[in-house]
């Protein structure tokens, strides 16, 4: 390996404003790598309705589960990270992996249609994103930890690292989705292949960018390497060997639970009590740290509202765009997968001002605490779809919605990300003790893998005018129209933030028993 002097890339003053380039490098991976998974999910729902003549019950219900496994392989790749591999080889072994399904799901949309090949299409469907779930696994956890490894524990900077990180996702999204929605989602379903395309070539361009300049920039201030391999590590090449065995458990997991009973379910509820019993068994806790874990578990239940309802976007909101809204604007029909891409546009222009915002209030000495915050990112949901409750209200057959009210949820939800998901990842890391810092960022991850189960499953239960099926029907409440649909996540999202309100200045004083530094936002 070649040798760089540590003075070429560091060290940076304490007091300086620029960042070490080795920032840049992980905005550039992370951004490909979003590009590939925000731009392949914005069409998959569609994929799977329109390619694969999936009903969209089951569609939806595939894309939970799909996307709820996303969440829950962090946890095995980032145990392995810790132990074997270390963050640079789990990024490209990871990066790699989600590009070569990429490339599967392009040969799946290539081969369906007649009998004979839809059943090759079929299990390529399922191979390509289960080698997409094992790659993420490696990918995610690493590529977000890295990016503190870059600054001392102590510097400043560190929270507008972040910050720049996360517009980095987003821009990912945004030209991942603009790309694949207009390539993909054209109206011919052989089209869709073409996204797939774009995604592996964008996902395998982040494993090139980051492999070029990991040696030369993924330094710590003092020039020492980050993110290899940890020294006492053994096991390198078994971790290899047990990959096939992994992306087997994933699949027959997600056959199982597509196909004939639900599996994730009560894996996610089996993982949450493992890891409630590794960490309250543990006798050497205090009790600031028993009640600041207890605060994370709390606010990590209700994020599962959050989410849940917002991760419709590629789902029932997709369905709703495509079918009931009107999309043409100066005489061009837009696709119906682009509208998406609003979450992304908000986000990097609002995530400066949002910042602002806290920083003015801060400095008032009115700066909310964290779970308040993330109450108001409930309000702002509910809002979201409040606004759409008013444009399908008593919708005619055959009437089409203006777009404005998908346009100003994108926005109220966008919004209540802001509020919600950097805030929260910062709650965790400011009140995991060391010892857990993984395993309660795990307990993070899981909430959000529960969070996309349920969006498939609320998803799987969107009227569908044509159907002949009797109204589905959720927790006793007949879902006969758009307006019940959409009142289920104002209802639930409501009440999940007044709860939360509630017992925000309760969970703002079992934070205060906790005196840990300044807390590290992250996305
Ligand atoms: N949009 C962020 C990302 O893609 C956060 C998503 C989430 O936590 N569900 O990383």
């Amino acid at each position: 390996m070649q040798t760089i002097p540590a003075q070429t890339e560091q060290p940076l003053s304490a007091e300086s404003t620029s960042h070490p380039r080795g920032l840049y490098l992980l905005f550039a991976t992370e951004m490909w790598e979003r590009f590939s998974y925000y731009g392949m999910r914005a069409v998959l729902v569609l994929f799977l309705t329109k390619a694969m003549m999936m009903d969209k019950a089951f569609a939806s219900k595939f894309y939970g589960g799909y996307t709820s496994l996303v969440y829950l392989t962090p946890l095995i790749g980032g145990f392995i990270s810790d132990r074997y591999w270390g963050n640079r080889r789990s990024i490209l072994t990871g990066g790699l992996l989600m590009a070569l399904g990429q490339f599967t799901l392009f040969f799946s949309a290539s081969n369906y249609g007649p009998e004979s090949t839809h059943a090759l299409s079929h299990w390529l469907l399922y191979l390509g994103l289960g080698v997409m779930i094992v790659g993420n696994g490696f990918f995610k956890p690493n590529i977000s930890s890295m990016v503190g490894s870059l600054y001392s524990p102590a510097d400043k900077r560190k929270d507008a690292a972040y910050t720049i990180f996360y517009m980095g996702i987003n821009l990912g999204s945004f030209i991942g989705n603009t790309i694949t929605s207009l390539i993909g989602d054209t109206g011919n379903p052989a089209d869709f292949r073409w996204a797939f395309l774009a995604c592996g070539i964008a996902m395998l361009l982040g494993t090139v960018v980051f492999n070029w300049g990991k040696d030369k920039y993924l330094r710590t201030p003092e020039g020492v390497q980050v993110g290899e391999t940890p020294a006492i590590s053994g096991g390198i090449m078994g971790v290899y060997a047990l990959l096939p065995v992994l992306l087997a458990i994933i699949l027959g997991i997600l056959w199982l639970d597509s196909a004939k009973f639900p599996t994730i379910a009560p894996l996610l509820g089996v993982a949450v009590l493992g890891i409630t019993y590794m960490i309250f068994s543990d006798k050497s806790l205090s009790g600031a740290d028993v009640k600041g874990i207890m605060v994370i578990f709390i606010v990590s239940f209700f994020v599962v509202f959050f989410w849940a309802a917002f991760e419709q976007a590629p789902a029932s909101l997709t369905f709703f765009a495509d079918e009931q809204m009107n999309r043409t604007i100066f005489g061009f029909t837009l696709p119906a997968s682009i509208f998406q891409n609003l979450n992304a546009i908000f986000v990097v222009v609002g995530a400066p001002l949002m910042a602002m915002v806290w920083t003015a209030l801060g400095r008032r000495g009115a700066e909310p605490p964290s779970p308040l915050k993330m109450a108001m990112g409930l309000a702002f949901l509910a809002a979201g779809y409040l606004v759409m409750c008013f444009g399908v209200h008593n919708l005619q057959p055959g009437v089409k919605v203006s777009m404005f009210f998908l346009v100003a949820l994108y926005f109220l939800h966008s919004v209540g990300e802001l509020c919600l998901s950097p805030i929260g990842l910062s709650l965790v890391n400011k009140l995991a003790p060391v010892k857990f810092a993984s395993l309660l960022m795990a307990v993070w991850f899981l909430a959000n893998a529960a969070a996309n189960y349920l969006a498939g499953y609320m998803s799987s239960l969107y009227p569908d005018p044509k159907s002949t099926a009797p109204a589905p029907v959720l927790l006793g409440f007949h879902i006969t129209n758009l307006y019940d649909f959409f009142m289920v996540f104002v209802v639930s999202a409501a009440v999940a933030a007044g709860i939360l309100f509630l017992i925000s200045g309760k969970l703002a004083k079992m934070m205060d028993a906790r005196n840990y530094p300044a807390p590290v936002p992250q996305v």
